[in-house]
This record gives C-alpha cells, sequence and structure tokens, in this order.
C-alpha cells in the first residue's frame, strides 16, 4: 500500500522540537534571530517571507523584516548585510530570491558570513558540505533527507535518482545522498532517456519545475518518490513535477504537492537558524 509522506506533520512535529529547545535557550539569554531581506515586490517572494516570518514567530524566534525597494543599489544591499553581519540579535540571515537582474546575487550571498548563512547558500557552506565537514545546509535538500529519515527510509545502497542540477536542490542534494551511501544519478535537459533512468531508482527525488514530467511508466514498482517542484497551473491550482494519479497508486511512498517537501523547507529554516544561535552560545 502507498504511504503518503506528510510533510506537514513532520513539520510541525520539528516545529514543535525546535519551540522547545528556542524556550531552553531562552532560558540561557539567547533568542534566536533571523533577518529576512526581500527586495522589491514579486508576489510570490512576499507569500514566503510572510510564511517564514510566521513559522519564526510560532517558535518564539526573534525575527526582523527589511522590505527594500526593487530598485535599490546592490552597493546599498551589501552595506545592509554588514550591518547584519555584525548585529549580535541576529542568527540568520535570509535573502529571499530571486534578486533584480542588476543585483549579483552570487556577490550578495558571498557577503553574508557563513555562520548566518541559514539557506545554506554560501560558496564555504557548498564547499564544508562537499568535503563532509559540519555546515549550514540548504533548506530544501535538508528537507528532504529529514523527510526520508523520519519514514523509515534506509538509503545506503539504495539507488537514488534526482532530476534537476539546480544549486539549491539537486547538486547539494546529490551530496547529501551520497554521503548517507546512496549511488546517485543526476538528470537534466541534456539527459538522454529521462525514463531508463529514473525507472532505475529505488529513490526518485524530482525537482526540474516542470508540471507532471514524472509519469507512472517512469517509476518502478514500489519506489520512494519525492516530488519537489510547485507549478502553477493556467487554471490556479498547484501542480508537482509527479503525475500524482499515475504514479502514486505503484510506489511505496510518495511526498503531495502541496504538503510534502514545501513546509519541511521553512522547517528546516528554523533548525538552521536555531542551530546558528546555538553556535554562538559555543562560542
Ligand atoms: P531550476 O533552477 O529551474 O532547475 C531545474 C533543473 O531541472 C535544471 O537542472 C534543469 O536542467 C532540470 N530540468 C528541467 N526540465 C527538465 C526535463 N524536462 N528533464 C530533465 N531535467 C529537467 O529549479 P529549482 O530552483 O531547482 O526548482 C525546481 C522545482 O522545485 C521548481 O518547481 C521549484 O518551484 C521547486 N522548489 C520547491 C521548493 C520547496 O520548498 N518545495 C524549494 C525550491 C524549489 P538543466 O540544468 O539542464 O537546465
Amino acid at each position: 500500500m502507498t504511504r503518503i509522506m506528510d510533510g506537514n506533520k513532520v513539520s510541525q512535529d520539528i516545529r514543535g522540537e525546535i519551540k522547545e529547545k528556542t524556550a531552553q535557550l531562552k532560558g540561557k539569554g539567547i533568542i534566536p534571530g533571523l533577518a529576512v531581506v526581500l527586495v522589491g515586490d514579486d508576489p510570490a517572494s512576499q507569500i514566503y517571507v510572510k510564511r517564514k516570518e510566521n513559522a519564526c514567530h510560532e517558535v518564539g524566534f526573534y525575527s526582523r523584516e527589511y522590505k527594500i525597494p526593487a530598485e535599490t543599489h546592490e552597493k546599498d544591499l551589501l552595506n545592509l548585510i554588514g550591518v547584519l553581519n555584525a548585529d549580535q540579535k541576529i542568527h540568520g540571515i535570509l535573502v529571499q530570491l530571486p534578486l533584480p537582474s542588476h543585483i549579483n546575487s552570487s556577490l550578495i550571498i558571498e557577503a553574508i558570513d557563513p555562520q548566518k548563512d541559514v539557506d545554506g547558500f554560501h560558496p564555504v557552506n557548498v564547499g564544508r558540505l562537499l568535503t563532509g565537514q559540519p555546515c549550514q545546509m540548504a533548506c530544501t535538500p535538508k528537507g528532504i533527507m529529514v523527510l526520508l529519515e523520519r519514514y523509515g527510509i534506509s538509503l545506503a545502497g539504495k539507488e537514488a535518482v534526482i532530476v534537476g542540477r539546480s544549486n539549491i536542490v539537486g547538486k547539494p542534494l546529490f551530496l547529501m545522498l551520497l554521503a548517507q551511501n546512496a549511488t546517485v544519478t543526476v538528470c537534466h535537459t541534456k539527459t538522454k532517456d529521462l525514463a531508463e533512468v529514473t525507472c532505475r531508482a529505488d529513490i526518485l527525488i524530482a525537482a526540474a519545475g516542470k508540471a507532471e514530467i514524472v509519469r507512472g511508466d517512469m517509476v518502478r514498482e514500489g519506489a520512494v518518490v519525492i516530488d519537489v517542484g510547485i507549478n502553477r497551473l493556467d487554471n490556479g491550482k498547484l501542480a508537482g513535477d509527479v503525475s500524482f494519479a499515475e504514479v502514486s497508486p505503484h510506489c511505496a511512498f510518495i511526498t503531495p504537492v502541496p504538503g510534502g517537501v514545501g513546509p519541511m523547507t521553512i522547517a528546516m529554516l528554523l533548525h538552521n537558524t536555531l542551530k546558528a544561535a546555538e553556535a554562538g552560545l559555543e562560542a
């Protein structure tokens, strides 16, 4: 029987755990603090930022939001990052992407103190992930790893296939799965026969950003299917990268969209911020 992997439930459990740890940390005089920087007024980004703020509030974090006009100069944003790096109340800095085209995103990410890089995008954290050192890990792939763990899905020796090789999902997920001894294949738009590769997967992760490209005949019987995609259809509804109707009858586990990977991403942002605050305690 197929099991639905309930990201809402698991993320709620994790938020509960973070809330408890936050209360303990407060007893030691530390309140985890997150600064969220939003440049411009992209509606989707505004929704994401609001969700992140609400989540911070729920677990007892201190949070500060900076809403900055789209025409802000790169150097002014860099100055703000410098101020937040030095701010003792702020343990995590999140700059909501995408940034307007006149701002170099890499430059902004590299300006963030790696310890405060709760998105795990700074090259120092990416390099540490690559070399197996402790680091801040990107929230979406980390959320997928935690979801797999909480559902008791072992990875050692398994064939894992990722569709998508972005810096924020596919590539870091590749490293995380490899570190857990899975045999990992990463597909992209130049992959010759996508279905041939996906059919090999014990664990299939779809992160292509293409509505329902993973069809029923592309998934092996009994596979674990993680759907990262969030695609807005013409009728306004959300769809994942996996055809849930076709795939769910013959896989062992599957994540829904919405309610699968999405809530885990926010839970991991909270986790990373708490971790940064705890690191301050050790320093
Ligand atoms: P992205 O930067 O656009 O990368 C998409 C990747 O998928 C690229 O590597 C691309 O290959 C590959 N791809 C696209 N079409 C393909 C196809 N037909 N066959 C094989 N590979 C294909 O996207 P992203 O930022 O990683 O996001 C992917 C999806 O996840 C989006 O729907 C996004 O909204 C969603 N997402 C969800 C969360 C969450 O919290 N749930 C977080 C982040 C992203 P090339 O490299 O060859 O172009």
